[in-house]
């Protein structure tokens, strides 16, 4: 058996029976707890620290649900967009905050590399989740992911997966990518702008494409990503009408998918730029399982990195 998780800052090189285990804990965890109706007491006298030095709605509220769903007591330290950067000050703030006792850190942070320089700090004992740092990883993203896509097809080894949009910033692609890739999933493709897309080295195994009606021929599954603009410095973008033209998600172009392909988005939804408002809300749509996952997963994760 793999060895349990004490941290999770990326999925980037966990082992398939890691991941594997994750989600079916996510599943058993939503069954135990009745889809959230029934609150579990297996975290217990255990404390979550939510610190998140970047805004977040999903991420933030749903570890805090996931954490008081298996009974551990929560603290959210809110900094949104304070200049609180890495550096004395970031340390300073952990250690103030472990002297309260502490068992988990679930941290989000502008900069790519935070989590891990948290491990490294945090004092023995304390767990470090990343909930999200700059354009590098976004592990509990990535299972809630690959969770609501294995629900609806399990069968990994014959699917193809495409992820459009602003992949060059996005810490959702990579971790996407790397659970898909773990998972054996058949095939990635990746399509963007020029600007937006990672360099060809970063993921040897993806096919690349900048012409979405190309890229978006049979596939069982499409990821929709922002345009990440705070992650972004001096790109030249199209205009949003242009931008939806050439890389927007609508009917005529979901039609080129194919039949059944679940529509996937992490959020949050920029309806008429990314994807046009009745895909994000028609029957294809898996935006709001996918909310619901990450409370599972979140569970799940906390469960793994918690337990006794
Ligand atoms: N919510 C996701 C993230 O924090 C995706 C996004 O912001 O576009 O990375």
């Amino acid at each position: 058996m793999s060895p349990r998780l004490r941290h999770l800052t990326t999925l980037e090189n966990l082992p398939r029976e890691t991941i594997e285990r994750l989600l079916d804990r996510a599943e058993a965890l939503r069954d135990a707890c009745a889809h959230g109706t029934r609150k579990l007491d297996v975290l217990a006298g255990r404390t979550v620290l939510n610190l998140f030095f970047e805004p977040s709605t999903r991420t933030r509220t749903s570890f805090e649900l996931a954490a008081r769903r298996l009974g551990a007591d929560v603290i959210n330290f809110d900094l949104g967009f304070s200049s609180t950067s890495k550096g004395e000050e970031l340390f300073d703030t952990l250690h103030t905050l472990e002297a309260m006792h502490l068992d988990a850190i679930v941290v989000r942070h502008k900069l790519s590399g935070t989590p891990d320089e948290l491990v490294r700090h945090a004092m023995s004992g304390v767990s470090v989740i990343n909930a999200g740092d700059g354009n590098r990883a976004h592990p509990t993203q990535g299972l809630l992911d690959v969770l609501t896509i294995r629900q609806h097809r399990p069968d990994f080894d014959n699917l193809t997966v495409l992820i459009c949009g602003d992949i060059k910033h996005s810490r959702v692609a990579r971790s996407d990518i790397h659970a898909l890739h773990t998972l054996g999933i058949r095939q990635i493709r990746l399509c963007g702008p020029a600007a937006l897309m990672p360099a060809a080295e970063e993921f040897p195994h993806c096919r690349l494409f900048d012409d979405f009606d190309a890229a978006i021929e049979g596939v069982d599954a499409v990821i929709m990503l922002r345009l990440q603009k705070e992650r972004m410095v001096a790109i030249d973008l199209p205009d949003e009408a242009a931008y939806f033209a050439r890389y927007g998600l609508d009917q005529r172009r979901l039609a080129r998918a194919g039949k059944g392909c679940l529509v996937m988005h992490p959020g949050p939804i920029n309806r008429g730029i990314e994807i046009a408002p009745d895909v994000a809300d028609g029957a294809q749509s898996r935006i709001l399982e996918q909310v619901g996952n990450g409370v599972f997963v979140r569970m799940a994760v906390l469960n793994e990195v918690l337990a006794r």
